[in-house]
């Protein structure tokens, strides 16, 4: 089998800054969007350090055989450890650069991150960013954002429409950078042949209905023209906020 793999990032039609970064490593096989938080051109500074530290923990960790610079979590195979370690050292990292440039003090960033071997996904996430997985039958939100209304849903106190009109609906209830404790979520997914794993910032599944995300990833012939008609609808419905999206489709061999 083969992945195939595209992302895009847009600032969208109201704001000035674009605060979301994205990866699409396809040798690593490890695909991250981040949506920075804070404003003052911090937001877009945090979302970098999240890709970037990532990126660079991934590809150092490919071998077995590295020391283990946080403590270890046993009930965790490899792959979801070095995710959550490589979550652990962006959110130190973000602290770090703000101790550095404290007028970057309210900037965090939520993250999605997924790690692909075969046709298993190691996927990890904090905040509100979210992975679905979509396929010719269904699409399924395989993360569970980090959010006030996330819980509320989760208590049968809101329902998910109700969520997505929501006030309150952009509240978070973790970030990195944040400087609390951070419970990094991790879960493995299986991924057969030709089903897609969607990455995506808050803008994106906040200006596409699921249905409208599940229409457009079916009736694109690749990844590439997936990102950019999921893109160019979040706009034509507004724009509101930075939109991100990464796809990545497993292909059978040719
Ligand atoms: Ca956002």
């Amino acid at each position: 089998m083969r992945i195939l793999a595209a992302g895009q990032t847009d600032v969208g039609c109201v704001r000035k800054h674009n605060e979301d970064n994205f990866l699409v490593d396809a040798e690593l096989n490890l695909f991250i969007v981040a949506d920075g938080l804070g404003g003052h051109a911090a937001g877009e500074v945090a979302s970098q350090i999240v890709v970037d530290k990532v990126g660079q923990f991934i590809s150092q960790t490919v071998e077995q055989d590295r020391t283990w610079p946080l403590e270890y979590d046993v009930s965790l195979p490899y792959d979801g450890n070095r995710l959550k370690a490589a979550l652990m050292l962006a959110d130190q990292a973000i602290l770090d650069d703000i101790r550095g440039n404290p007028e970057r003090e309210s900037m965090g960033s939520t993250v999605v991150a997924a790690l692909l071997r075969d046709n298993h996904a190691t996927l990890v996430h904090v905040g509100d960013s979210r992975a679905y997985l979509v396929n010719a039958s269904e699409i399924r939100q395989i993360t569970r954002d980090h959010s006030w209304v996330a819980e509320q849903v989760a208590n049968g106190i809101l329902t998910s429409e109700e969520a997505r009109k929501h006030p309150f609906r952009n509240v978070i209830t973790q970030a990195l950078g944040n400087g609390g404790d951070l419970d990094v979520a991790v879960q493995d997914v299986e991924i057969a042949e030709l089903d897609c794993l969607l990455l995506c910032s808050d803008g994106l599944s906040g200006m596409l209905q699921d249905q409208d995300i599940w229409q457009i990833v079916n009736n694109a012939d690749s990844p590439q023209s997936a990102v950019q008609k999921l893109v160019k609808d979040a706009r034509a419905n507004g724009g509101e906020d930075n939109i991100t999206a990464v796809l990545v489709q497993i292909r059978p061999d040719e």
